[in-house]
């Protein structure tokens, strides 16, 4: 079997990862911490993004680096949400 034909792109982090041989849906991230900082930005939870921290710190390096540059720019994004809806709510 060619593995390499199975390799594909993290849904977040653009990471290549072998996808477990597992049944159901197909997985999308490459590690746990990439699939909640994903639904993290889906929910808009700032508290969600906070608990990332810790995983973060529980991260070896290089990864580490790599997961706190995601988690400031799911920061950037819940930041400029946040603005918009301030900016909704001022204009109403
Ligand atoms: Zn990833």
């Amino acid at each position: 079997m060619d593995l390499t034909a199975s390799i594909r792109a993290c849904d977040w982090c653009s990471h290549r990862f072998l996808p477990r041989n597992v049944g159901g849906h197909p997985q999308r991230f490459c590690t746990p911490v990439c699939r909640r900082l994903w639904l993290a930005v889906l929910a808009k939870r700032r508290k969600q993004v906070r608990l990332l921290a810790v995983l973060i710190k529980q991260t070896p390096e290089p990864r580490r680096s790599q997961f706190v540059a995601y988690r400031r720019s799911v920061e950037e994004v819940i930041a400029s949400l946040e603005q918009q809806r301030r900016a909704a709510r001022v204009s109403s």
